[in-house]
């Protein structure tokens, strides 16, 4: 397997940038597996560097796994990509070095857009759906984006109530299913289902942010419920970096 450390092989991004951030470049932001830079001197972009780190649980289990980073930052730069070359409008503005992103500087909106295909993880847990059966049409979930709220289930009025319209939110949603599902589905895989995040630019614009890996999504190999996904460490069940390389091989190809 071609991986992303150890290979010659470029991905289909462009390098153009000092992989590094510098010292005068201010820590905005430390995410759980992400750190967020405001890049001196250009107050609209920002570096987004993806650590060797995965979590579940909210944080309370916690690894880090070789190569994790890289291999996250690089699957979801030709995702963006990908889209961005379909008419969507990303954040993603180049991939400076193997781990870090830099990106447009948003007002991220503190909910979670889920997009799902096939039940499984909460759905399943909080319902008396059956894991794995086909969602068609798939639907779109809200969650709020609060960890110490435990990301609770939001329903479209509480999404409004909160002031912030979910419609272009869950039509981009939707238009990012049917990319990613006819891109996953040459690769073999099953897309089961994913996360999205979304910001506003200092115009107002809707963007969509954050990362597009097999940390924010599950899949499954077709027909099958093989995981290349997170789960693999949610429930202890292999070794991810593995599996998110075979990803990251497969997208390299198809993407
Ligand atoms: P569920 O609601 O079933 O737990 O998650 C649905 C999908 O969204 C899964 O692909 C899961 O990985 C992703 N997801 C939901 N919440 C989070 C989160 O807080 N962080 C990450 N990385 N992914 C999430």
């Amino acid at each position: 397997m071609s991986g992303d450390t150890g290979s010659t092989e470029q991905p289909k991004i462009f390098y153009t940038k000092v992989p590094q951030t510098e010292a005068h470049d201010t820590l905005l932001l430390e995410g759980k597996v992400k750190s967020v830079y405001q890049i001196a001197d250009e107050s609209d972009k920002v570096y987004i560097h993806f650590h060797d780190k995965v979590t579940a649980g909210n944080g309370r289990r916690v690894d880090f796994p070789e190569g994790k980073g890289k291999t996250c930052c690089l699957i979801s730069a030709l995702l963006f990509e990908m889209l961005e070359g379909r008419g969507l409008r990303t954040h993603y503005i180049d991939c400076p070095s193997l781990d870090t992103l830099l990106c447009k500087k948003l007002t991220i909106i503190p909910v979670e857009v889920i997009v799902r295909n096939i039940a499984a993880g909460s759905i399943v847990k909080n319902t008396t759906i059956t894991e794995g059966i086909n969602i068609s049409p798939p639907i779109v979930e809200y969650f709020l984006k609060d960890d110490e709220k435990d990301d609770p289930l939001l329903t479209h009025d509480r999404v409004r109530l909160m002031g912030i319209d979910p419609e272009p939110m869950k039509e981009v949603a939707i238009e990012v299913n049917t990319h990613l599902q006819m891109l996953f589905t040459l690769m073999g895989i099953d897309l089961v289902d994913f996360k999205l995040e979304f910001g506003y630019d200092a115009h107002g614009d809707l963007f969509l942010a954050d990362e597009l890996s097999p940390d924010n999504m599950r899949l499954w190999k077709k027909g099958t419920k093989e995981r290349f996904d997170k789960d693999l460490f949610r429930k202890d069940q292999g070794d991810i970096v593995e599996a998110y390389q075979y990803i990251l091989q497969q997208l390299r190809q198809f993407a």
